[in-house]
């Protein structure tokens, strides 16, 4: 086998970007733009010991889950990588992900999962959008995305996966640059001024937030702007953000305020969970009982979402989510509760209404200050947060104050939990540990160490916040085993 030679390769698996894994001649290739199931005729790119990476020349058998992705750009934007996968498909597939990793990683021999939890709709469910802002080859304003790694912005202003409203405020900027001559940023020479439009819509509340990113400390008439912006209903907060570095990190720190409030507020639903229940707690005996009567009063959780904080993107999807790891954490209102990497306090204000006190513990400052808000304006009273590294405070809290925990939640980013944490939360034994996770393979790494370690995984339910992509987020409920229960 060599360079430019054609194989014809059957597609078995998915790579965790998306690229499509077949087997030739005892070597895996990587082919991208194939679906499971499909049978290619590939040219081989690249050669490695035991694997390669071949180009799709010509679908010899498509696979019966290959559809027409309904997005006209979907193979040059990386964004879905896998919209030519019919959605039950692509469900199987990142619950067979979750599955694999608990037992190749996990070591579970017969992982305790539910049944994955999918979108009614698998698009148009994102409330951010990002959108760059440039030229086309022909020199005309465009807000799209960049393709591949080149620094060409290929015209997209209504991307599938967000809010129909995005077209009508891009094509508004592109009006107003357009009309008084304002320069978009030019990625390589670092001159102009317009870098991103950045949008968020409050799914609940359909209050609108535009935000765009400069290369400057002022944008020419943004007065008449706003103006224009504001004829669209919902409009809460038009806002600008400077940004004058030149990195590809989006935002900048600083925000100005151009018309409105410099945030909107969204709305969780909490009613959804009020009646959840029925987990075991560790002794046998059930909680769910004990669950009704501490329902929130309107049925929600309000929020305050400034342009800078994190906020869950897919709405329905965190509904859903947050209501399993409230299901999973079973309260009775008497417990204990740590929320670790709480970002805004989302999880932690959902699971204050249930417990006797929640400790949130956030790196980002900012997020700790939302959380604190955010606490204030439910009239939540119980919920705590601390600024720091997880790895910091807990040890500290825990042995130099004897705060205690009953129940720990965590939401780790990708790279999991340090193993420090997990071994401070197994000293504070807790009954239960509800673990939320965005990458199944550091999941798996920690429910084994957590495993060995006193608890067992009761239940796992995989969950789809991030349909037509790769990504898939996971929760799970593990409890300490009986022995240890003195
Ligand atoms: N639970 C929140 C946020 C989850 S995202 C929600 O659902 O909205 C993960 C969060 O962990 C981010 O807000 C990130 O800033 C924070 N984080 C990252 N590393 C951390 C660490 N070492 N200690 C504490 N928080 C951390």
């Amino acid at each position: 086998m060599k360079k430019d030679d054609l194989i014809t390769v059957k597609i078995e698996d998915l790579s965790s970007d998306g690229l499509g894994v077949g087997h030739h001649d005892g070597m895996a290739f990587f082919i991208k733009d194939t679906v499971i199931g499909d049978v290619v005729e590939a040219k081989i790119m690249k050669l490695k010991k035991t694997y390669g990476y071949a180009r799709l020349m010509r679908l010899l058998e498509p696979s019966p889950d290959r559809v027409e992705p309904p997005c006209p750009v979907a193979r040059q934007c990386g964004g879905c990588q896998i919209q030519a996968m019919r959605y039950p498909a692509q469900l199987r597939f990142k619950e067979a992900k979750v599955r694999s990793n608990l037992i190749r990683i996990g070591k579970f021999e017969n992982p305790p999962m539910e049944l994955i939890i999918g979108m009614e709709q698998p698009y148009r469910y994102r409330n951010k959008a990002q959108f760059p802002i440039g030229r086309d080859r022909n020199g005309a304003l465009v807000a799209g995305f960049y393709a591949g790694r080149t620094h060409d912005i290929i015209a997209c202003e209504d991307c599938l996966l967000g809010h129909e409203v995005n077209a009508q405020i891009l094509a508004i900027v592109l009006h107003h640059m357009e009309k008084y001559g304002i320069s978009p940023y030019d990625e390589q020479t670092g001159a102009g001024l317009v870098r991103h439009v950045m949008t968020r819509v409050g799914f609940h509340t359909e209050q609108i937030m535009v935000c765009i990113v400069i290369n400057g400390t002022a944008l020419p008439h943004s007065r008449e702007l706003a103006a224009a912006l504001c004829e669209i209903p919902g409009m809460t907060s038009i806002t600008l953000n400077v940004n004058r570095e030149r990195t590809n990190v989006i935002m900048g720190r600083e925000i100005l305020p151009v018309w409105g409030q410099t945030w909107i507020e969204d709305k969780i639903r909490t009613d959804g969970w009020s009646s959840a229940g029925g987990a075991s707690d560790s002794d046998g005996s059930s909680v769910s009982d004990s669950l009704g009567g501490l329902s929130s009063l309107d049925g929600f959780v309000r929020f305050r979402i400034s342009p800078l904080s994190f906020y869950q993107v897919n709405p329905v999807q965190m509904e859903k989510l947050y209501g399993k790891a409230l299901e999973y954490a079973a309260l009775t209102g008497t417990e204990i509760v740590w929320d670790l990497y709480c970002g805004i306090g989302t999880i932690s204000l959902f699971l204050a209404r249930k417990a006797k006190q929640v400790y949130g513990v956030e790196i980002v400052p900012q997020a700790i200050h939302d959380a604190q808000e955010n606490a204030a304006l439910n009239g939540i009273t119980n919920a705590e947060f601390f600024v720091g590294k997880a790895e910091d405070i807990l040890p500290a809290k825990y042995e130099a104050e004897g705060i205690s925990a009953d129940v720990i939640v965590v939401d780790p980013p990708r790279k999991g939990c340090e193993e420090s944490v997990l071994a401070t939360m197994i000293q504070m034994a807790p009954k239960r540990i509800v673990y939320v996770s965005c990458d199944s393979a550091t999941l798996a790494r920690d429910l084994h160490y957590l495993c060995e370690h006193g608890y067992q995984l009761e239940k796992c339910c995989p969950t789809d916040m991030f349909g037509n992509s790769v990504h898939v987020e996971t929760v799970c409920q593990i409890v300490r085993k009986r022995e240890y229960n003195l």
